[in-house]
């Protein structure tokens, strides 16, 4: 097999699939009762269950480009209860008892999400094979065994595997043991994005494509408009904004999340004899114990995914199509998978891509919605929004058809973080973030010990 990387190609899952707009776009003023900006997991799945509660709704989608444009249809495809506030956090701010709510209904977010693939023959590979985080150095296993102990207090299910039990599963250069955890699925994501929207046109929504929405106007359910950049208005007793990194751009959110991009690899199919030597026989999601964040899947075609954080947010939360592609990370990411799994020294890489996701200043997701003015939101979900949209859309549904649920009560409805800060503060400061994350994983190496950057590195993202 030849080492020879291809040029970035654009997501691996679109390849085959539609991946432009196959809707209509909007092409009058509407009156509908629900309008949802972005047509991305989390747009979708409130869309779906809004209209599962109630089929008499008039659910509108409007998307800028087409369904599965953003992280959804672009993401390394974990379907996990991860979460980006670590549970003594969320306690800390809301008790124990929803600490362990909160997760607990991440993990049946990952039942649910296989449940409606199944359910609306959605084949988007779901597999639900656990997830295993490697440790390659002695700081590593120490934070690892940390993380099983503070799991067992918590009950978020996560275990400790000696280095014996982990090389079973994946076979791992320097490996000093495991997290395993089984609350996590596998899937192809673009697919699911697009089987949510024909699940959400089965049940009478309806979705536009190249409808850019230039503000979301939100006064009272009466008076509600979205406008689009195409000059059009539509009327909506009820808003939902569902456009994560993208929110930065709409009047009013430009401090509401920081969009930062996370990059891609994908190889080609790999053979078995390639796979006897790597593991993965359950298809687990794979990552290591490492600072900057990194994670794997064996993809439904015998591929590896992987990806990971390094580039650098862009000034002003920019966002555009070129930083999709950074030719250095890529390299990286190819480099960091061979040193981690021997056995794909030498394998072809065919795809190479990249996206941004939203992070909020106390890297906190949040969802909420405002009952007197009508005025719904979800996002910040950080590199964990797979599930947590599925239970955004959950709770979205309840909260505007007025149902006080046990959703309706989690520690992350109506959290509101603060707006970051200013330019060049901003800037500063993600990228002192990321920079810190390498630097933690530098040190490790070198001494062998848990690294003292660390300590800030949690501070400063709620763990
Ligand atoms: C490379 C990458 C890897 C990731 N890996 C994982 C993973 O393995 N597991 C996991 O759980 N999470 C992962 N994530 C995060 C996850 O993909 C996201 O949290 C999740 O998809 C967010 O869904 P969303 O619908 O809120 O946002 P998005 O999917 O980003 O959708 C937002 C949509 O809104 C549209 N939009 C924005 N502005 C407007 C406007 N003004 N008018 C109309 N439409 C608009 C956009 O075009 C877009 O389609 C990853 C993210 C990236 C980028």
């Amino acid at each position: 097999m030849s080492s020879r990387p291809k040029a970035a190609s654009g997501p691996l899952w679109w390849a085959g699939l539609p991946a432009g707009a196959t809707r209509p776009a909007l092409g009058q003023d509407e009156s509908v009762d629900v309008a949802i900006v972005g047509a991305g997991f989390t747009g979708l799945w409130a869309a779906y269950y809004l209209l599962s509660a109630d089929p008499s709704l008039k659910v509108l989608v409007l998307e800028a480009e087409h369904v599965g444009f953003g992280a959804s249809g672009r993401n390394g495809g974990w379907v996990s209860a991860l979460y980006p506030v670590g549970p003594r956090v969320l306690a800390r701010d809301h008790g124990e008892a929803a600490a362990r709510d909160q997760y607990a209904a991440l993990r049946e977010s990952v039942d649910e999400v296989g449940r409606v693939a199944q359910a609306e023959g959605i084949e988007c590979g779901f597999h639900k094979g656990g997830t295993l985080v490697v440790a390659t150095g002695r700081a590593q296993a120490a934070r690892g065994q940390a993380l099983a102990q503070a799991s067992e207090h918590w009950g978020t299910g996560t275990a400790w595997l000696a280095a014996s039990a982990a090389a079973d599963r994946l076979a791992v250069e320097g490996l000093c043991g495991a997290t395993f955890n089984p609350n996590c699925a596998r899937i192809h994501p673009f697919r699911l994005a697009l089987g949510l929207a024909g699940a959400v046109e089965n049940k009478g929504g309806r979705i536009l494509e190249l409808t850019r929405v230039a503000s979301l106007d939100n006064h009272s359910p009466a008076e509600n408009r979205v406008r689009t950049v195409d000059g059009f208005v539509v009327k909506a007793r009820h808003l939902i904004r569902a456009t994560e990194a993208w929110t930065a751009r709409l009047p009013g959110h430009r401090r509401t999340l920081a969009p930062v991009y996370s990059l891609v690899v994908a190889t080609a199919p790999l053979p078995r004899s390639v796979w006897d030597e790597i593991g993965l026989a359950n298809a687990e999601t794979f990552s290591e114990l490492r600072h900057m964040i990194v994670y794997g899947q064996r993809s439904v075609d015998n591929r590896i995914v992987f990806g990971g954080r390094g580039a650098p947010y862009h000034f002003g939360s920019g966002i555009k199509a070129g930083f999709d592609i950074s030719p250095g990370v890529f390299t990286t990411l190819r480099r960091t998978l061979t040193q981690l799994i021997p056995a794909t020294e030498g394998v072809t890489f065919t795809h190479a891509w990249g996206g941004p996701l939203g992070i909020a200043r106390d890297w906190h997701p949040g969802v909420g919605y405002d009952r007197s003015t009508g005025m719904g939101y979800s996002g910040g979900y950080v590199g964990d929004g797979a599930a947590l949209s599925n239970l955004a859309g959950r709770t979205l549904a309840d909260l505007v058809t007025l149902r006080d649920t046990a959703l309706t009560r989690l520690p992350w409805v109506q959290h509101r973080s603060r707006r970051w800060e200013p330019e060049p503060l901003r800037w500063l400061g993600v990228n002192a973030g990321l920079q810190l994350a390498r630097l933690a994983d530098r040190e490790e190496l070198l001494t062998g010990r848990p690294a003292l950057l660390g300590a800030a590195l949690s501070a400063l993202t709620s763990h």
